[in-house]
């Protein structure tokens, strides 16, 4: 067989919108809680090559379409669905003149469902194509942001009520996110430390526990939390400012003892990672494959820290940052939630076949062994619920 006979040719790209009921609202920071029941809008994107398909599921803002028309369908149609670094490449280009309408998270939507269906094609999970490390991750409980819900996560005892319910239920480890604007008390360096106090006091010395503060604190504010996690044996430090400041993060993380985890926002894919090392701005990196445009680009921010014996943890949910966590010896967690006392995280959504992250009693998150990323969509509930395709 000649190497152009084996292409498996892109032949059409598809979003297919549907409705659906979720449990969560957010805020006007964009934080999410609990909410009460409410119907959204959901897209799959289906990436449709000759004898395979590979889909990715995201909110319909990112799959619109003047974005597939324009960008998405010239660069797919017609190209080799394997050749996924020259795809990537070709949307990423794309982007300087694009008018910020290609975004990373359309790229990051793109890839996956090019993995997914390269996984498909060869009947194998995403993390052994790529070469397994492992094939169940322990999670970090990673709770939603403080709120002014009673019985939630108003005070700092309902955090530690909360962590030991946790703990309980098998995670070995908790990332708190503790209050942020709206809240009316919020941002406090003051309360932050008390929550992280009650949790330490519920769950024991030694059990790992990691923060993720206000990301807007000034460095004096972001330098005294950082002191008080550490003499209470915290984990990581994460995000408690902004990340655009590469020599906050240098100047915060000499005067630590604490690791300090990043960049996880910053814009600037793998290279602003890069930067983030050589600028000793950060003792754990940080990616995701929402963050810095999809899987190939996430598996370079991994194997680059690892080339500088560094730690890389992996941002977000879901089969993409879980398939991640699976390929990479230099990352301890995945990260499960977001959590709250009064939701039902493990619900799997009606639009899947399956939970992405599955738990089991020990608080290992365990890798499907199908085809494909990890996120089978159940197209029968999808189909009946659809609303437009483009
Ligand atoms: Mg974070």
């Amino acid at each position: 067989m000649k190497p152009e006979d084996a292409a498996v040719k892109i032949i059409d790209v598809k979003v297919t919108t549907f409705t659906h009921t979720i449990h969560t609202e957010k805020d006007n920071d964009g934080h999410t809680h609990p909410g009460p029941p409410r119907t959204v809008k959901s897209s799959v994107l289906t990436i449709v090559a000759e004898g395979a398909e590979g889909h990715h599921v995201c909110p319909p803002e990112i799959v619109r379409p003047h974005v597939i028309e324009a960008f998405v369908k010239p660069v797919l149609i017609g190209q080799d669905a394997f050749m996924r670094e020259k795809l990537w490449h070709a949307l990423a280009h794309w982007q300087r003149g694009s008018a910020e309408q290609l975004t990373d998270r359309l790229l990051a939507v793109v890839d996956l469902a090019l993995w997914d269906l390269a996984g498909r094609a060869l009947g194998q999970p995403v993390y052994k194509l790529i070469g397994g490390y492992r094939s169940k991750v322990p999670a970090y409980g990673s709770t939603m942001c403080g709120d002014e819900i009673e019985g939630g996560l108003k005070t700092a005892q309902d955090y530690g009520r909360f962590a030991a319910d946790l703990k309980r239920r098998g995670y070995q480890a908790i990332k708190l996110h503790t209050w942020m604007p709206p809240v009316s008390f919020a941002p406090s360096v003051e309360m932050d430390i008390k929550a992280c106090a009650a949790v330490r006091e519920a769950v024991g010395p030694g059990f790992p526990l990691m923060l993720d503060a206000n990301h807007w604190y000034s460095r004096t504010q972001a330098l005294t939390l950082g002191r008080a996690i550490q003499n209470l044996g915290y984990a990581w430090f994460e995000e408690p400012m902004e990340e655009a400041s590469i020599s906050s993060y240098v100047w915060m993380a000499n005067q630590l003892d604490i690791p300090v985890i990043g960049p996880e926002v910053a814009w600037g894919k793998h290279f602003t990672r890069a930067e983030w090392i050589r600028a000793g701005a950060c003792d754990i990196l940080r990616t995701g494959v929402h963050d810095v445009g999809g899987l190939t680009p996430a598996l370079k921010c991994v194997h680059l820290a690892e080339s500088f014996n560094m730690d890389c943890e992996v941002h977000g949910t879901g089969a993409g940052n879980l398939t991640l966590c699976a390929v990479q010896p230099n990352g301890t967690w995945y990260e499960r939630g977001l959590l709250h006392p009064h939701f039902d995280y493990d619900a799997c959504p009606d639009y899947l076949l399956h939970p992405e992250d599955p738990i089991d009693a020990e608080g290992f998150v365990h890798l499907s062994d199908r085809p494909g990323l990890g996120q089978d969509v159940n197209w029968e509930w999808v189909k009946a619920h659809a609303v437009s395709t483009h």
